[in-house]
Protein backbone atom coordinates (compact mmCIF):
# COMPACT_ATOMS: atom_id res chain seq x y z
CA UNK A 1 0.00 0.00 0.00
CA UNK A 2 1.77 3.37 -0.89
CA UNK A 3 1.95 6.03 1.76
CA UNK A 4 0.23 8.83 -0.44
CA UNK A 5 -1.23 8.72 -3.90
CA UNK A 6 -0.82 11.67 -6.44
CA UNK A 7 -2.34 12.79 -9.29
CA UNK A 8 0.54 12.98 -10.93
CA UNK A 9 4.10 12.27 -10.18
CA UNK A 10 7.67 13.05 -12.45
CA UNK A 11 10.17 10.97 -12.41
CA UNK A 12 13.20 12.87 -12.53
CA UNK A 13 13.54 16.79 -11.58
CA UNK A 14 15.21 18.01 -14.65
CA UNK A 15 14.04 20.36 -17.43
CA UNK A 16 11.15 17.78 -18.21
CA UNK A 17 9.82 16.77 -14.83
CA UNK A 18 10.00 19.94 -13.70
CA UNK A 19 7.67 21.46 -16.49
CA UNK A 20 5.31 18.77 -16.19
CA UNK A 21 4.55 19.04 -12.32
CA UNK A 22 4.19 22.91 -12.69
CA UNK A 23 1.58 23.09 -15.50
CA UNK A 24 -0.05 20.22 -13.40
CA UNK A 25 -0.16 21.81 -10.62
CA UNK A 26 -1.31 25.11 -12.20
CA UNK A 27 -4.41 22.87 -13.34
CA UNK A 28 -4.88 21.80 -9.10
CA UNK A 29 -3.21 18.57 -10.18
CA UNK A 30 -1.52 16.70 -6.66
CA UNK A 31 1.87 16.71 -7.81
CA UNK A 32 5.57 15.52 -6.97
CA UNK A 33 8.81 15.28 -8.51
CA UNK A 34 11.28 12.84 -7.54
CA UNK A 35 14.88 13.52 -7.88
CA UNK A 36 17.70 11.19 -6.96
CA UNK A 37 20.47 14.20 -7.79
CA UNK A 38 20.66 18.02 -8.09
CA UNK A 39 17.22 19.58 -9.17
CA UNK A 40 17.34 21.23 -12.55
CA UNK A 41 18.98 18.40 -14.22
CA UNK A 42 21.40 18.14 -16.63
CA UNK A 43 20.60 21.75 -18.09
CA UNK A 44 21.32 23.57 -14.73
CA UNK A 45 23.90 21.79 -13.65
CA UNK A 46 25.79 19.89 -16.27
CA UNK A 47 24.84 21.21 -19.57
CA UNK A 48 23.03 24.14 -21.37
CA UNK A 49 23.99 26.89 -18.15
CA UNK A 50 27.60 26.08 -17.28
CA UNK A 51 27.88 25.70 -21.10
CA UNK A 52 27.05 28.53 -22.09
CA UNK A 53 28.89 30.45 -19.23
CA UNK A 54 32.13 29.35 -20.50
CA UNK A 55 30.69 29.64 -24.45
CA UNK A 56 30.77 33.05 -23.09
CA UNK A 57 33.93 33.11 -21.88
CA UNK A 58 35.56 31.56 -24.84
CA UNK A 59 33.45 34.64 -26.66
CA UNK A 60 35.32 37.22 -24.53
CA UNK A 61 38.20 35.50 -25.90
CA UNK A 62 38.07 35.91 -29.31
CA UNK A 63 36.78 39.70 -28.39
CA UNK A 64 40.52 40.50 -26.77
CA UNK A 65 42.11 39.35 -30.20
CA UNK A 66 39.64 41.52 -31.72
CA UNK A 67 39.74 44.64 -29.94
CA UNK A 68 43.38 46.15 -31.70
CA UNK A 69 41.37 46.55 -34.75
CA UNK A 70 38.86 48.96 -33.38
CA UNK A 71 41.71 50.82 -31.92
CA UNK A 72 41.58 49.26 -28.29
CA UNK A 73 45.71 48.89 -26.83
CA UNK A 74 44.90 46.22 -24.11
CA UNK A 75 47.34 44.97 -21.27
CA UNK A 76 46.43 41.19 -21.17
CA UNK A 77 46.97 39.31 -17.52
CA UNK A 78 45.49 36.08 -18.75
CA UNK A 79 42.18 34.19 -17.33
CA UNK A 80 41.29 32.45 -13.81
CA UNK A 81 39.40 29.74 -14.96
CA UNK A 82 39.53 29.14 -10.98
CA UNK A 83 37.29 32.28 -10.46
CA UNK A 84 35.60 31.86 -13.26
CA UNK A 85 34.13 28.46 -12.41
CA UNK A 86 33.39 29.29 -8.56
CA UNK A 87 31.68 32.57 -10.23
CA UNK A 88 29.92 29.96 -12.43
CA UNK A 89 28.91 27.03 -9.29
CA UNK A 90 27.35 29.53 -7.24
CA UNK A 91 25.26 30.65 -10.21
CA UNK A 92 23.97 27.42 -10.42
CA UNK A 93 23.35 27.02 -6.65
CA UNK A 94 21.12 29.89 -7.25
CA UNK A 95 19.56 27.97 -9.34
CA UNK A 96 18.52 24.93 -7.86
CA UNK A 97 17.65 27.09 -4.74
CA UNK A 98 15.38 29.13 -7.06
CA UNK A 99 13.92 25.41 -8.13
CA UNK A 100 13.25 24.34 -4.60
CA UNK A 101 11.68 27.31 -3.85
CA UNK A 102 9.00 27.25 -7.54
CA UNK A 103 8.19 23.94 -6.58
CA UNK A 104 7.28 24.62 -3.17
CA UNK A 105 5.33 28.09 -4.27
CA UNK A 106 3.76 25.87 -7.30
CA UNK A 107 2.70 23.23 -4.34
CA UNK A 108 4.61 20.47 -5.68
CA UNK A 109 6.37 18.02 -3.67
CA UNK A 110 9.99 17.09 -3.94
CA UNK A 111 10.77 13.75 -3.08
CA UNK A 112 14.43 13.05 -2.74
CA UNK A 113 16.33 9.70 -4.17
CA UNK A 114 16.25 6.90 -7.02
CA UNK A 115 12.58 6.13 -8.28
CA UNK A 116 11.68 2.60 -8.83
CA UNK A 117 8.87 0.98 -10.15
CA UNK A 118 6.78 -2.13 -7.95
CA UNK A 119 4.25 -1.61 -10.42
CA UNK A 120 3.06 0.23 -13.13
CA UNK A 121 0.57 2.39 -10.46
CA UNK A 122 3.73 2.71 -7.67
CA UNK A 123 7.30 3.94 -7.10
CA UNK A 124 9.47 3.23 -4.78
CA UNK A 125 11.71 5.56 -3.24
CA UNK A 126 14.46 6.12 -0.68
CA UNK A 127 12.01 3.39 1.07
CA UNK A 128 8.96 4.58 0.80
CA UNK A 129 6.30 3.88 -1.89
CA UNK A 130 4.27 6.51 -3.57
CA UNK A 131 1.50 6.04 -6.22
CA UNK A 132 -0.17 8.04 -8.70
CA UNK A 133 -2.89 8.45 -11.60
CA UNK A 134 -0.27 9.75 -13.98
CA UNK A 135 3.70 8.64 -13.78
CA UNK A 136 6.01 10.49 -15.93
CA UNK A 137 8.89 9.44 -16.75
CA UNK A 138 11.71 12.12 -17.37
CA UNK A 139 14.78 10.43 -16.01
CA UNK A 140 17.00 12.01 -19.03
CA UNK A 141 20.67 10.91 -19.85
CA UNK A 142 24.28 10.59 -18.90
CA UNK A 143 27.38 10.87 -21.25
CA UNK A 144 28.17 7.41 -22.96
CA UNK A 145 31.47 6.20 -21.53
CA UNK A 146 33.12 3.52 -24.82
CA UNK A 147 34.26 0.15 -23.51
CA UNK A 148 37.96 0.13 -24.37
CA UNK A 149 41.22 -0.13 -22.15
CA UNK A 150 41.95 2.94 -20.06
CA UNK A 151 38.26 4.37 -21.02
CA UNK A 152 38.01 5.65 -17.42
CA UNK A 153 41.00 8.36 -17.54
CA UNK A 154 38.75 10.10 -19.49
CA UNK A 155 36.34 12.74 -18.40
CA UNK A 156 32.45 13.28 -19.51
CA UNK A 157 30.99 16.55 -20.07
CA UNK A 158 30.15 16.11 -16.06
CA UNK A 159 33.70 15.94 -15.71
CA UNK A 160 34.88 18.99 -17.92
CA UNK A 161 32.56 21.48 -15.36
CA UNK A 162 34.65 20.15 -12.20
CA UNK A 163 37.68 21.00 -14.26
CA UNK A 164 39.63 23.51 -12.07
CA UNK A 165 41.99 24.88 -14.47
CA UNK A 166 42.42 25.29 -18.04
CA UNK A 167 44.05 21.87 -19.42
CA UNK A 168 47.46 22.52 -21.38
CA UNK A 169 46.19 19.64 -24.08
CA UNK A 170 43.11 18.52 -24.64
CA UNK A 171 42.13 15.68 -26.62
CA UNK A 172 38.39 15.42 -27.54
CA UNK A 173 36.85 12.08 -28.79
CA UNK A 174 33.39 12.50 -30.58
CA UNK A 175 31.48 14.70 -33.33
CA UNK A 176 28.62 15.86 -32.48
CA UNK A 177 27.14 19.18 -30.54
CA UNK A 178 29.08 18.69 -26.91
CA UNK A 179 32.43 17.75 -29.01
CA UNK A 180 32.50 20.70 -31.35
CA UNK A 181 31.45 23.07 -28.37
CA UNK A 182 34.30 21.76 -25.90
CA UNK A 183 36.70 22.29 -28.49
CA UNK A 184 36.00 25.58 -29.47
CA UNK A 185 35.35 26.83 -25.77
CA UNK A 186 38.79 25.09 -24.86
CA UNK A 187 40.59 26.30 -27.62
CA UNK A 188 39.49 30.06 -27.31
CA UNK A 189 40.47 29.15 -23.54
CA UNK A 190 44.62 28.35 -24.36
CA UNK A 191 44.17 24.62 -24.25
CA UNK A 192 46.02 23.03 -27.26
CA UNK A 193 42.90 21.14 -28.42
CA UNK A 194 43.01 17.87 -30.69
CA UNK A 195 39.36 16.75 -31.49
CA UNK A 196 39.24 12.70 -33.00
CA UNK A 197 36.54 12.09 -35.38
CA UNK A 198 35.54 8.87 -36.66
CA UNK A 199 33.86 9.43 -39.68
CA UNK A 200 35.00 12.53 -42.45
CA UNK A 201 32.80 15.23 -40.35
CA UNK A 202 31.63 17.01 -37.76
CA UNK A 203 27.86 17.19 -37.06
CA UNK A 204 27.05 14.83 -39.51
CA UNK A 205 22.87 15.18 -39.36
CA UNK A 206 23.57 18.84 -39.79
CA UNK A 207 23.24 20.70 -43.57
CA UNK A 208 26.21 20.11 -45.60
CA UNK A 209 27.09 24.14 -45.51
CA UNK A 210 27.21 24.09 -41.65
CA UNK A 211 29.16 20.94 -41.45
CA UNK A 212 32.09 21.81 -43.85
CA UNK A 213 32.31 25.14 -43.09
CA UNK A 214 32.58 24.55 -39.53
CA UNK A 215 34.84 21.60 -40.27
CA UNK A 216 36.93 24.72 -41.61
CA UNK A 217 36.74 26.76 -38.91
CA UNK A 218 37.71 24.71 -36.49
CA UNK A 219 40.99 24.09 -38.66
CA UNK A 220 41.23 27.93 -39.31
CA UNK A 221 40.99 28.52 -35.14
CA UNK A 222 44.27 26.31 -34.92
CA UNK A 223 42.59 22.91 -33.61
CA UNK A 224 43.80 19.91 -34.87
CA UNK A 225 41.21 17.67 -36.72
CA UNK A 226 41.98 14.02 -37.24
CA UNK A 227 39.06 12.54 -39.36
CA UNK A 228 38.50 8.40 -39.68
CA UNK A 229 40.48 8.29 -35.93
CA UNK A 230 39.48 6.00 -32.92
CA UNK A 231 40.58 5.58 -30.20
CA UNK A 232 41.87 1.94 -29.05
CA UNK A 233 43.31 2.02 -25.53
CA UNK A 234 44.66 4.95 -23.23
CA UNK A 235 47.42 4.45 -20.48
CA UNK A 236 47.91 6.63 -17.69
CA UNK A 237 51.78 7.54 -17.51
CA UNK A 238 53.81 8.09 -14.67
CA UNK A 239 53.73 11.87 -14.88
CA UNK A 240 50.50 11.76 -14.68
CA UNK A 241 49.91 12.64 -19.01
CA UNK A 242 47.79 10.43 -21.21
CA UNK A 243 48.60 8.38 -23.74
CA UNK A 244 45.86 7.78 -26.58
CA UNK A 245 46.82 4.34 -28.96
CA UNK A 246 44.49 5.49 -31.71
CA UNK A 247 43.31 3.86 -35.66
CA UNK A 248 44.54 6.51 -37.89
CA UNK A 249 43.58 7.53 -40.67
CA UNK A 250 43.79 5.29 -43.54
CA UNK A 251 45.62 2.77 -41.82
CA UNK A 252 48.32 4.72 -40.18
CA UNK A 253 48.61 4.30 -36.02
CA UNK A 254 48.99 7.32 -34.08
CA UNK A 255 50.22 8.01 -30.49
CA UNK A 256 48.51 11.21 -29.18
CA UNK A 257 49.81 12.60 -25.51
CA UNK A 258 47.46 14.94 -23.67
CA UNK A 259 46.34 15.80 -20.04
CA UNK A 260 43.21 15.57 -20.75
CA UNK A 261 40.76 13.20 -22.40
CA UNK A 262 37.34 14.30 -23.11
CA UNK A 263 34.59 11.44 -24.16
CA UNK A 264 31.19 13.26 -26.38
CA UNK A 265 30.13 9.86 -28.12
CA UNK A 266 26.77 10.78 -26.90
CA UNK A 267 24.28 9.85 -24.43
CA UNK A 268 22.62 6.80 -23.24
CA UNK A 269 19.39 7.00 -21.59
CA UNK A 270 18.61 6.20 -17.39
CA UNK A 271 16.08 3.72 -17.67
CA UNK A 272 18.24 0.36 -17.10
CA UNK A 273 17.61 1.31 -12.72
CA UNK A 274 13.88 2.55 -12.98
CA UNK A 275 12.62 -1.21 -12.86
CA UNK A 276 10.97 -1.09 -15.64
CA UNK A 277 9.87 -4.75 -16.21
CA UNK A 278 7.41 -4.53 -13.32
CA UNK A 279 5.86 -2.20 -15.45
CA UNK A 280 5.61 -3.47 -18.94
CA UNK A 281 7.04 -0.74 -20.43
CA UNK A 282 8.68 -1.28 -23.83
CA UNK A 283 12.32 -0.32 -23.85
CA UNK A 284 13.97 0.11 -27.31
CA UNK A 285 17.43 -1.71 -27.80
CA UNK A 286 19.47 1.74 -27.18
CA UNK A 287 17.27 1.84 -23.54
CA UNK A 288 15.58 4.82 -24.88
CA UNK A 289 11.67 5.01 -24.73
CA UNK A 290 9.19 4.60 -27.49
CA UNK A 291 5.90 7.15 -27.08
CA UNK A 292 3.05 7.81 -29.70
CA UNK A 293 2.78 11.64 -30.46
CA UNK A 294 0.86 12.08 -27.07
CA UNK A 295 4.15 10.78 -25.10
CA UNK A 296 2.15 7.96 -24.52
CA UNK A 297 4.27 4.59 -23.51
CA UNK A 298 2.81 1.24 -24.48
CA UNK A 299 1.11 1.17 -20.80
CA UNK A 300 -1.83 3.17 -19.65
CA UNK A 301 -0.32 6.25 -17.09
CA UNK A 302 3.17 6.51 -17.77
CA UNK A 303 4.47 8.59 -20.14
CA UNK A 304 8.31 9.64 -20.94
CA UNK A 305 9.15 12.63 -22.35
CA UNK A 306 12.60 14.69 -23.03
CA UNK A 307 16.19 12.82 -23.42
CA UNK A 308 14.87 9.30 -22.08
CA UNK A 309 12.92 9.45 -25.54
CA UNK A 310 15.92 9.52 -27.66
CA UNK A 311 14.00 12.04 -29.70
CA UNK A 312 15.32 15.69 -29.96
CA UNK A 313 17.31 15.54 -26.63
CA UNK A 314 17.31 19.54 -26.02
CA UNK A 315 16.31 21.47 -22.90
CA UNK A 316 13.07 23.70 -24.64
CA UNK A 317 11.75 20.13 -26.40
CA UNK A 318 11.75 18.75 -22.98
CA UNK A 319 9.96 21.50 -21.30
CA UNK A 320 7.46 21.68 -24.39
CA UNK A 321 6.46 18.57 -24.28
CA UNK A 322 6.01 18.01 -20.23
CA UNK A 323 4.03 20.90 -20.52
CA UNK A 324 2.00 20.01 -23.72
CA UNK A 325 1.42 17.02 -21.29
CA UNK A 326 -0.01 18.80 -18.56
CA UNK A 327 -2.46 20.68 -20.70
CA UNK A 328 -3.56 17.50 -22.46
CA UNK A 329 -3.97 15.74 -19.05
CA UNK A 330 -5.40 18.18 -17.09
CA UNK A 331 -6.17 21.14 -18.73
CA UNK A 332 -8.62 19.98 -21.00
CA UNK A 333 -6.97 20.09 -24.57
CA UNK A 334 -7.67 16.56 -24.99
CA UNK A 335 -5.29 16.57 -28.53
CA UNK A 336 -2.27 18.45 -27.09
CA UNK A 337 0.79 17.36 -28.17
CA UNK A 338 4.43 18.51 -29.30
CA UNK A 339 4.99 18.16 -33.27
CA UNK A 340 8.88 17.06 -33.79
CA UNK A 341 9.10 18.76 -37.09
CA UNK A 342 9.99 22.03 -37.13
CA UNK A 343 12.17 22.49 -34.18
CA UNK A 344 15.09 24.93 -33.88
CA UNK A 345 18.18 24.16 -32.42
CA UNK A 346 21.90 26.45 -32.20
CA UNK A 347 25.25 24.50 -31.83
CA UNK A 348 27.50 27.19 -29.17
CA UNK A 349 30.90 26.59 -32.01
CA UNK A 350 32.71 29.56 -32.97
CA UNK A 351 31.05 30.90 -34.76
CA UNK A 352 27.96 29.46 -33.44
CA UNK A 353 25.20 27.31 -35.67
CA UNK A 354 21.21 28.05 -36.26
CA UNK A 355 19.20 25.76 -38.00
CA UNK A 356 15.54 24.43 -38.08
CA UNK A 357 13.76 22.53 -40.56
CA UNK A 358 15.07 20.18 -43.38
CA UNK A 359 18.35 20.01 -44.36
CA UNK A 360 18.90 20.52 -48.35
CA UNK A 361 19.48 16.68 -48.70
CA UNK A 362 16.65 16.02 -46.44
CA UNK A 363 14.10 18.52 -48.70
CA UNK A 364 15.55 16.85 -52.38
CA UNK A 365 14.97 13.52 -51.15
CA UNK A 366 11.57 14.56 -50.01
CA UNK A 367 10.61 17.12 -53.17
CA UNK A 368 12.79 16.20 -55.73
CA UNK A 369 12.87 18.82 -58.27
CA UNK A 370 10.47 21.47 -56.36
CA UNK A 371 13.57 22.73 -54.15
CA UNK A 372 15.27 25.98 -54.59
CA UNK A 373 17.67 26.70 -52.66
CA UNK A 374 19.49 30.34 -51.83
CA UNK A 375 22.44 31.04 -49.86
CA UNK A 376 24.74 33.51 -49.76
CA UNK A 377 28.06 33.92 -47.55
CA UNK A 378 29.56 37.14 -46.62
CA UNK A 379 32.20 38.16 -44.03
CA UNK A 380 29.96 40.42 -41.95
CA UNK A 381 31.21 44.30 -40.78
CA UNK A 382 32.43 43.28 -37.34
CA UNK A 383 35.59 41.40 -38.99
CA UNK A 384 36.35 44.12 -41.11
CA UNK A 385 38.53 45.53 -38.48
CA UNK A 386 39.76 42.30 -37.09
CA UNK A 387 42.59 39.51 -37.96
CA UNK A 388 40.02 37.07 -37.76
CA UNK A 389 37.83 36.88 -40.56
CA UNK A 390 35.33 34.00 -40.11
CA UNK A 391 32.29 34.47 -42.58
CA UNK A 392 28.48 34.01 -42.06
CA UNK A 393 27.15 31.35 -44.81
CA UNK A 394 23.35 31.52 -44.53
CA UNK A 395 20.81 28.45 -46.77
CA UNK A 396 17.14 29.08 -47.25
CA UNK A 397 15.48 25.82 -48.68
CA UNK A 398 12.32 26.64 -50.18
CA UNK A 399 9.83 24.02 -51.47
CA UNK A 400 7.03 24.03 -54.51
CA UNK A 401 5.85 27.10 -56.21
CA UNK A 402 5.06 29.16 -53.45
CA UNK A 403 8.49 28.25 -52.44
CA UNK A 404 7.66 27.52 -48.93
CA UNK A 405 10.73 27.72 -46.47
CA UNK A 406 11.00 24.00 -45.43
CA UNK A 407 14.86 24.90 -44.04
CA UNK A 408 17.17 27.86 -42.70
CA UNK A 409 21.20 26.97 -41.85
CA UNK A 410 23.26 29.68 -40.63
CA UNK A 411 26.58 29.67 -39.45
CA UNK A 412 28.27 33.07 -38.34
CA UNK A 413 28.64 35.27 -35.29
CA UNK A 414 24.81 35.83 -33.53
CA UNK A 415 23.61 33.26 -35.82
CA UNK A 416 22.52 32.27 -31.96
CA UNK A 417 20.81 34.71 -31.15
CA UNK A 418 19.25 35.43 -35.10
CA UNK A 419 17.62 31.92 -35.51
CA UNK A 420 14.54 32.28 -33.22
CA UNK A 421 12.34 34.87 -34.56
CA UNK A 422 13.30 32.77 -38.13
CA UNK A 423 11.86 30.19 -36.99
CA UNK A 424 8.51 31.56 -35.40
CA UNK A 425 8.21 32.48 -39.06
CA UNK A 426 8.96 29.11 -40.84
CA UNK A 427 6.69 27.83 -38.42
CA UNK A 428 3.57 29.49 -39.60
CA UNK A 429 4.32 28.31 -43.06
CA UNK A 430 6.44 31.56 -44.12
CA UNK A 431 7.56 31.42 -47.87
CA UNK A 432 9.92 33.13 -49.89
CA UNK A 433 8.29 35.79 -50.93
CA UNK A 434 6.89 36.55 -47.47
CA UNK A 435 11.05 37.27 -46.22
CA UNK A 436 11.37 39.22 -49.45
CA UNK A 437 8.91 41.62 -48.09
CA UNK A 438 9.58 41.68 -45.09
CA UNK A 439 11.68 45.41 -44.83
CA UNK A 440 15.63 44.38 -43.45
CA UNK A 441 17.02 45.75 -40.65
CA UNK A 442 20.40 47.46 -41.69
CA UNK A 443 22.92 47.16 -41.00
CA UNK A 444 23.03 44.07 -39.25
CA UNK A 445 23.78 40.30 -40.73
CA UNK A 446 20.05 39.09 -40.65
CA UNK A 447 19.12 41.36 -42.99
CA UNK A 448 20.64 38.91 -45.92
CA UNK A 449 18.19 36.61 -44.27
CA UNK A 450 15.37 38.85 -46.07
CA UNK A 451 17.48 39.85 -49.06
CA UNK A 452 18.91 36.53 -51.02
CA UNK A 453 18.31 36.51 -54.56
P1 LIG B 1 17.54 15.86 -17.46
O1 LIG B 1 17.67 17.32 -17.45
O2 LIG B 1 18.78 15.06 -17.66
O3 LIG B 1 16.84 15.47 -16.09
C1 LIG B 1 16.70 14.15 -15.70
C2 LIG B 1 16.77 14.11 -14.18
O4 LIG B 1 16.37 12.82 -13.74
C3 LIG B 1 18.18 14.30 -13.64
O5 LIG B 1 18.20 15.37 -12.73
C4 LIG B 1 18.53 12.98 -12.96
O6 LIG B 1 19.30 13.15 -11.78
C5 LIG B 1 17.15 12.45 -12.63
N1 LIG B 1 17.08 10.99 -12.52
C6 LIG B 1 17.67 10.05 -13.29
N2 LIG B 1 17.30 8.81 -12.88
C7 LIG B 1 16.45 9.00 -11.83
C8 LIG B 1 15.73 8.12 -10.99
N3 LIG B 1 15.78 6.80 -11.13
N4 LIG B 1 14.95 8.67 -10.02
C9 LIG B 1 14.88 10.02 -9.85
N5 LIG B 1 15.55 10.88 -10.61
C10 LIG B 1 16.32 10.39 -11.60
N6 LIG B 1 20.08 21.59 -24.62
C11 LIG B 1 19.73 22.78 -25.14
O7 LIG B 1 18.56 22.96 -25.50
N7 LIG B 1 20.63 23.79 -25.28
C12 LIG B 1 21.93 23.66 -24.89
O8 LIG B 1 22.73 24.59 -25.03
C13 LIG B 1 22.32 22.42 -24.33
N8 LIG B 1 23.60 22.23 -23.93
C14 LIG B 1 23.95 21.04 -23.37
C15 LIG B 1 25.27 20.87 -22.97
C16 LIG B 1 25.67 19.68 -22.42
C17 LIG B 1 27.11 19.51 -21.99
C18 LIG B 1 24.73 18.63 -22.25
C19 LIG B 1 25.15 17.33 -21.61
C20 LIG B 1 23.42 18.78 -22.64
C21 LIG B 1 23.02 19.99 -23.22
N9 LIG B 1 21.72 20.19 -23.65
C22 LIG B 1 21.36 21.39 -24.21
C23 LIG B 1 20.70 19.12 -23.54
C24 LIG B 1 19.80 19.34 -22.31
O9 LIG B 1 20.60 19.46 -21.15
C25 LIG B 1 18.84 18.18 -22.18
O10 LIG B 1 18.14 18.00 -23.39
C26 LIG B 1 17.81 18.42 -21.06
O11 LIG B 1 18.45 18.60 -19.83
C27 LIG B 1 16.86 17.23 -21.00
O12 LIG B 1 15.95 17.36 -19.96
P2 LIG B 1 15.31 16.06 -19.29
O13 LIG B 1 14.34 16.55 -18.28
O14 LIG B 1 14.84 15.13 -20.33
O15 LIG B 1 16.53 15.33 -18.57
P1 LIG C 1 25.56 13.77 -30.34
O1 LIG C 1 24.53 12.77 -30.55
O2 LIG C 1 25.31 15.18 -30.74
O3 LIG C 1 26.91 13.35 -31.07
C1 LIG C 1 27.62 12.22 -30.74
C2 LIG C 1 28.39 11.80 -31.99
O4 LIG C 1 29.62 11.20 -31.62
C3 LIG C 1 27.66 10.74 -32.78
O5 LIG C 1 26.70 11.32 -33.60
C4 LIG C 1 28.78 10.06 -33.54
O6 LIG C 1 29.01 10.77 -34.77
C5 LIG C 1 29.98 10.24 -32.60
N1 LIG C 1 30.30 8.98 -31.95
C6 LIG C 1 29.43 8.06 -31.45
N2 LIG C 1 30.10 7.02 -30.91
C7 LIG C 1 31.41 7.28 -31.11
C8 LIG C 1 32.60 6.59 -30.77
N3 LIG C 1 32.56 5.41 -30.14
N4 LIG C 1 33.78 7.15 -31.10
C9 LIG C 1 33.83 8.33 -31.73
N5 LIG C 1 32.74 9.04 -32.08
C10 LIG C 1 31.54 8.52 -31.75
O7 LIG C 1 25.92 13.63 -28.80
P2 LIG C 1 26.56 14.61 -27.76
O8 LIG C 1 27.07 13.74 -26.69
O9 LIG C 1 27.47 15.58 -28.41
O10 LIG C 1 25.30 15.41 -27.23
C11 LIG C 1 24.13 14.73 -26.79
C12 LIG C 1 22.91 15.55 -27.09
O11 LIG C 1 22.82 16.65 -26.18
C13 LIG C 1 22.93 16.20 -28.47
O12 LIG C 1 22.44 15.34 -29.46
C14 LIG C 1 22.06 17.42 -28.28
O13 LIG C 1 20.73 17.10 -28.57
C15 LIG C 1 22.23 17.76 -26.80
N6 LIG C 1 23.12 18.91 -26.71
C16 LIG C 1 22.63 20.10 -27.19
C17 LIG C 1 23.42 21.22 -27.19
C18 LIG C 1 22.86 22.49 -27.74
O14 LIG C 1 21.64 22.59 -27.86
N7 LIG C 1 23.68 23.46 -28.08
C19 LIG C 1 24.78 21.19 -26.67
C20 LIG C 1 25.19 19.90 -26.19
C21 LIG C 1 24.37 18.80 -26.22
P3 LIG C 1 29.52 9.99 -36.10
O15 LIG C 1 28.55 8.89 -36.30
O16 LIG C 1 29.50 11.05 -37.14
O17 LIG C 1 30.90 9.49 -35.77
Amino acid sequence: MAEKHYDLIALGGGSGGLSVAERAARYGARCAVIEAGRIGGTCVNAGCVPKKIMWYAAQLAHALDDAPGYGFKLDYFGFNWQRLKSARDTYIGNINDWYLGYLAEAGVDLLPGAARFVDARTVQVGGHTYSADHLVIATGGRPRIPDLPGAQFGLSSDGFFTLNSCPRRAVIVGSGYIAVELAGMLNALGAEVTLLVRKDQVLRPFDALLREQLMERLREDGITVLTRTEVRTVARQSNGTLRLHCNGHDGHDAVLESDVLLWAIGRDPNTDTLGLAATGVIVNPDGSLPTDRYQNTNIPGIYAIGDVTGHFPLTPVAIAAGRRLADRLFGQQPERYLPYDTIPTVVFSHPPIGTVGLTEEEARQQHGDAVRVYQTRFTPMYHAFTVRKPPTLMKLVCVGATEKIVGCHLIGENADEMLQGFAVAIRMGATKRDFDDTVAIHPTSAEELVTMR
